[in-house]
């Protein structure tokens, strides 16, 4: 098997031809979890005027400790008050327009109030509570890089710096089409022989999740000419992720189908556990993704293949999965030929992530994967890896 292709071949060959899509135009509002294609510049100082950072009075500070008398009252949101001349105090409330004139605002909690006086009697500094304009970000600075992803915080300094729209790589649109005739949807009746489609679900979910937008093709039986007209139709999208159908037996047409309609195979196969007969090809700028059928290889093949090429499609500067670090509870004997991936629970302990390898590793059980929060990385090799043994890992929420 040394001639199959590592799982970073694979992974370098597939993100050559993931080059990030088209940029469009993109409201706020429709911009979360998106992928920014230029940087962000703030259209505004911010704050846009001093402002004040608590509800007090404004004054000068040279003229703290003593009484003052009370000018005028300005809330949140109104138009800059007169100027604050000497002996002066204006009440102002948190967010207001500090006047020109003065340098502080004195809490309201630390003075007393009386006939429009206010008695102030410790001295405040300049500049005390009073939040300078263009303290946060000046207008023109970045408010945020390419290749950021648009998390609730990055929208909010959006939102704050006066940006309106944003310019962000078009969404990639997915196919996905499930292959086998044996599949029924859930809700149906089993005949002999039949069980339930469930990678579709799966990678559905997965593509959403990464930013894709996601049509979900019925199941196609394993019939050339039915693969001939569901694949020519996925082959519009962006991504085409199939199911099932790229072993080596007489009923697996995907690659075969594939070739005829033009896509040019990238690879076939990789050294990874479960998932292996994985496939790749192009044809023109269209990524088309061939899942092995067991929904266990469709669900890490997604995680170490298809998701990087989606988060790439759309910008994101290292798209790669990032691995955490934790312990292996447990023995585990390596794979001699196949790096492999081992559906695990993850504990918290108080030194750190516990990864517990979940019994029933087969490639075909998925149920037993819902109990799954991690995949654990074991390299191939000879012996094992011993109980308590430093581990990447790779979380599947
Ligand atoms: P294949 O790769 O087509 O040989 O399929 C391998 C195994 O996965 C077979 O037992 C199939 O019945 C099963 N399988 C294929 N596609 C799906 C699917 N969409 N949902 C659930 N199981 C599937
Ligand atoms: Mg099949």
């Amino acid at each position: 098997m040394a001639d199959l292709l590592t799982i970073a071949e694979a992974q370098r060959l597939i993100l050559e031809h993931a080059g990030p899509l088209p940029a469009e135009s993109v409201t706020l509002e429709d911009a979360a979890r998106r992928v920014l294609a230029e940087p962000a510049r703030a259209e505004i100082d911010l704050p846009p005027f001093p402002s004040s950072a608590m509800d007090g009075y404004a004054v000068r500070a040279a003229d703290t400790p003593g009484r003052l008398r009370i000018e005028a009252r300005i809330a949140a949101g109104r138009p800059a008050a007169a100027t604050l001349e000497s002996g002066q105090a204006m009440g102002i409330a948190t967010g207001g327009v500090v006047p020109e004139g003065a340098d502080a605002v004195v809490p309201i909690e630390s003075v007393v109030e009386h006939d429009n006086e206010v008695e102030i009697d410790s001295g405040v500094e300049r500049g005390d509570n009073v939040r300078p304009r263009g303290g946060d970000i000046q207008a023109g600075e970045t408010v945020a890089e390419a290749g950021s992803v648009l998390t609730p915080a990055r929208l909010g300094a959006l939102a704050a710096a006066g940006i309106a729209q944003v310019r962000c790589a078009r969404r990639p649109r997915a196919a996905v089409l499930p292959t086998g005739t044996e599949l029924r949807r859930p809700g149906e009746v089993l005949a002999a022989g039949e069980i339930y489609e469930a990678n579709g679900l799966i990678l559905s979910a997965q593509l959403d999740a990464a930013g894709a937008i996601v049509e979900l093709m019925p199941a196609v039986g394993d019939d050339e000419a039915k693969h001939r007209d569901a694949l020519e139709r996925a082959l519009g999208a962006d991504v085409v992720v199939t199911s099932g159908g790229v072993s080596v037996g007489p009923h697996d047409l995907v690659r075969r189908v594939e070739a005829e309609l033009g896509v040019e195979e990238m690879f076939w196969r990789v050294s990874v556990k479960p998932g292996k007969p994985i496939a790749f090809g192009v044809r023109e700028r269209t990524l088309v993704f061939g899942l092995p059928g067991n929904p266990v290889s469709a669900l890490v093949g997604f995680v170490l293949f298809v998701e990087p090429a989606i988060r790439a499609l759309q910008g994101v500067p290292e798209p790669l999965p990032r691995f955490d670090r934790g312990r292996l509870a447990g023995r585990r004997r390596r794979n001699r030929e196949r790096d492999e991936l081992l559906r695990s629970r993850l504990r918290r302990s108080a030194d750190g992530a516990v990864l517990e390898p979940l019994s029933g590793q087969e490639s075909h059980m998925i149920a037993r994967s819902a109990a799954a929060d991690a995949l654990v990385f074991v390299p191939r090799g000879e012996g094992a890896l011993d109980d308590g043994a430093l581990v990447d890992y790779l979380r599947l929420d």
